[in-house]
């Protein structure tokens, strides 16, 4: 076991599971798969760069010869792993089909460009395409001790966005001006990049995806504030806490507390050997039970790492047991309109429960006026 992020087991580890979901090779172009198993945080761009990984056989990492001394300089320089440089003037794709030889079967990045995709398909005809997810899933889903290091990392500086949250959000200042703030903390307090800033606020604050717009915050308001963001290491962060600004409609504080008291029991329910849709329904089951139901209208949380939304999915219909290392949101919702409120923390399954690792106030937290 290493504890390295990016420990040079993993090129091993992705090649005995794309035997086992029976692929004869990886295809992965720049993203999270490709960070994940090299630690190489490539450009994505037209020109092709591509890892493969075949279930047997020796790995090899085709690049623009522009790059190589970018792709020398990455964790994956110093893996052992082959480079291939290729010239403006060949064909990556079929350098990629000769060395690999005859497959029946390739797994590419879920995020592969179509340009790529239809490419490949024209290099390796007699090659079905499949998801490399089928094979990556399962590993990038149960996180390390230094991948939960990471989002632990990234959690801590989150939480310190939100402390700041309440300063700058003032009557009479815009949705903008406050998502602008947010941004600007979020790099502050060590991301590399803000995913995104939501500031939903009065009736905007209903709609779960709202992002930001010119709307004036007044007294009365309650606002969903949902951010995130790239840490250096490549793992994200993400939460939400609702504010209210002077005092919220009464109703709205009957079920910001039904609310809280849901995401405490999902929160509870992690351990390992629990289902992911268990964990859904942990949430659920009281929201509806309050009279709630009708206005939870999303899943009850998404795994994290790499990427800000990925394997697991706590929804019903999941199945998947949790285990040791799995990381995910649980962010409940109530949108009843002309206001609505969300509490999200990313937890981890640990081998005897739960750990947050989001420890800024639950507590509705009520801006002066
Ligand atoms: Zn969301
Ligand atoms: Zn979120
Ligand atoms: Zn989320």
């Amino acid at each position: 076991m290493s504890d390295e992020l990016y420990p040079a087991s993993r090129l091993g580890d992705a090649a005995a599971a794309a035997g086992r979901a029976g692929l004869d090779a990886l295809l992965l172009t720049p993203g999270p798969d490709l960070r994940y198993v090299v630690g190489y945080d490539a450009h994505a761009l037209e020109r092709l760069t591509c890892l493969a990984v075949p279930a047997e056989g020796d790995p090899f990492l085709v690049v623009p010869r522009l790059e190589l001394p970018a792709a020398q300089a990455s964790p994956a320089g110093g893996l052992g792993l082959e480079l291939v440089p290729w010239d403006e003037t060949d064909d990556p794709y079929a350098l990629v089909a000769r060395r690999l030889g005859g497959t029946a079967a390739v797994g590419l990045s879920d995020r592969m460009w179509a340009l790529m995709v239809l490419r490949f398909r024209a290099a390796l005809p007699s090659a079905r395409q499949e998801l490399a997810s089928a094979a990556l899933g399962p590993l990038r889903a149960r996180k390390s001790a230094a991948e939960i290091a990471a989002l632990r990392e990234a959690g801590q500086a989150i939480d310190r966005v939100h402390a700041q949250v309440p300063g700058w959000l003032l009557a009479g200042r815009t949705e903008a001006q406050v998502a602008a703030d947010i941004a600007e903390a979020i790099i502050a307090e060590g991301h590399s990049r803000a995913d995104f800033t939501i500031v939903a606020s009065g009736p905007n604050a209903a709609s779960p995806h709202h992002a930001a717009s010119d709307r004036i915050l007044r007294a009365g308001d309650a606002v969903v504030v949902d951010i995130g963001g790239t840490m250096p290491t490549g793992y994200c962060s993400d939460c939400t806490r609702t504010y209210v600004i002077g005092s919220p409609p009464a109703d709205f504080l009957v079920y910001y507390q039904v609310l809280k008291d849901a995401q405490d029991a999902a929160c509870a329910a992690v351990r390992p050997g629990a289902s992911a849709e268990s964990i859904d329904a942990a949430a659920r089951e009281p929201i509806t039970e309050a009279g709630y139901g009708e206005f939870f209208v999303h899943r009850t949380g998404h795994g994290i790492g790499l990427e800000s939304h990925e394997d697991p999915y706590i929804v019903a219909g999941n199945v998947t047991r949790l285990s040791q290392g799995h990381a995910f949101s649980i962010e409940p919702g109530i949108y009843p309109g002309p206001h609505g409120a969300r509490i999200e923390d990313i937890v981890v399954c640990t081998d005897t429960g739960v750990e947050r690792l989001n420890l800024v106030t639950r507590e509705l937290v009520e801006v002066p006026a």
